[in-house]
């Protein structure tokens, strides 16, 4: 099979270091070039949700297949990843639970329920005294309630961090406060990347720079992904380690909650078009705070911890940007995976590294091409 190809990197987010990790251990010469601190993009921000049964939905038909596959790969990485590292990602496996306050939240629930008991998806309808057993400190207006036990959840903080580690010990290179100012591309052909005014040459340029992705230069127009950032705002509050008010991820009316082993709840979360707005606002923590407390009352007494803004990599169809792009040898794409980067954090890894690594597409990455947006007008 030859030598194997040298990689560089854009982007030290969860993606960049998921798919330069798997490189390195499989024997390529890796840089990833981080433009500030790795993992401290949408990778911080994120809730960590590993949602890709509750989360479908008529009409997001093609992301489902991706997301199972990831969801189902998730303990073996999260075990992988951990020896490798020697650090724990914080991977919880209580489910997804889902309340409803209303009757008209009972019949959203339903139709959800109905369609993904019918796509084969593993999820049990409960009562309100069976939602209450689970989580005795819900709300006493929840009604019913819907389980999805495969629907886990992992520390997205705790896995950047140990994925750099696992990258950094299989050999890779991690440049940080170095971005990338231009890709360096020639007649159809990406020669490396331009940091910090000097060329880096490489075979191969993964494009993994999140929200960022479609803003570095010298980049083929063919090639410039239509991604941009949506702005999601969260915040957290300290519950009790040794007795929490809440084990499950939950996904009220309103807003959700991810409640770490530590004691750390997370409470979100929204889903603004404000460009690089960073701003916290006070309607949006209202709106979190409020929905947070109509469903778990006893956050009341609790201490706020943190409170942040992250920008989500958003595609046109909210559906990743992966592999290869046609006329633009090379370049390889892992971006635009919006609300979901966390979840396909694994199958992107072993996707994207396996056509770098094979020179083949594999046909679960097939759908998600660049090319898919060849017939339609290029606005993001
Ligand atoms: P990022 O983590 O943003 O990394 C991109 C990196 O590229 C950044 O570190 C940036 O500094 C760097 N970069 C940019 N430009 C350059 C340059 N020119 N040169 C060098 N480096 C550059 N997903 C889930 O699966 N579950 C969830 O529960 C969930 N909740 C979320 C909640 C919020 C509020 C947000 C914002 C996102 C959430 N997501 C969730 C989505 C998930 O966080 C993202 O899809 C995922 O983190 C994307 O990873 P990334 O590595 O592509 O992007």
């Amino acid at each position: 099979a030859g030598a194997r190809p040298s990689v560089a990197v854009i982007g030290g987010g969860i993606i960049g270091l998921a798919i330069g990790w798997r490189l390195a251990a499989a024997g390529c010469r890796v840089d990833i070039f981080e433009k500030g601190r790795a993992g401290q993009g949408a990778s911080h921000a994120a809730a960590g949700m590993l949602a890709a049964g509750a989360e479908a939905e008529p009409g997001e038909q093609r992301l489902l297949p991706l997301c199972l596959e990831s969801r189902s790969r998730w303990r073996g990485f999260a075990a992988e990843l951990e020896a490798a590292s020697g650090q724990p990602v914080g991977l919880r496996d209580e489910g997804t639970l889902i309340v409803a306050l209303t009757r008209d939240d009972v019949e959203v629930m339903r139709v959800n329920h109905q369609f993904q008991r019918g796509l084969g998806i593993e999820s049990h309808w409960l009562t309100g005294a069976q939602v209450k057993e689970l989580e005795p400190f819900l709300t006493p207006r929840a009604v019913a309630g819907v389980l999805s036990p495969l629907d886990n959840q992992v520390d997205n903080r705790r896995a950047t961090a140990a994925l750099r580690v696992a990258f950094e010990r299989a050999g890779g290179r991690l440049h940080e406060d170095s971005p990338v100012e231009a890709v360096d591309a020639e007649a159809g052909r990406v020669r490396g990347v331009v940091v910090g005014g000097r060329a880096h040459t490489a075979d191969i340029v993964v494009l993994a720079a999140g929200a960022w992705s479609r803003q570095i230069a010298g980049l083929p127009a063919a090639a410039v992904p239509p991604v941009r950032p949506v702005k999601g705002q969260l915040l957290s509050v300290a519950m009790d380690p040794a007795a929490p008010l809440l084990r499950h991820v939950l996904w009220a009316p309103k807003c959700y909650m991810v409640p770490r082993a530590d004691g750390t709840l997370i409470i979100g979360g929204t889903t603004e078009e404000k460009g690089w707005d960073d701003s916290l606002t006070a309607g949006g923590v209202l709106a979190m705070l409020e929905g947070a407390w109509r469903t778990l009352p006893g956050i009341e007494e609790l201490r706020i911890s943190e409170m942040w803004t992250g920008f989500r990599p958003g595609s046109r169809d909210d559906a990743p940007l992966l592999g290869p792009v046609a006329g633009v040898d090379g370049l390889v794409l892992a971006t635009g995976h919006h609300r979901n980067g966390i979840l396909l954090t694994p199958v992107t890894a072993d996707l994207v590294a396996g056509f770098i690594l094979t020179g083949r597409v594999d046909p679960l990455m097939q759908p998600f091409g660049l090319d898919r947006f060849a017939a339609t007008p290029a606005a993001a």
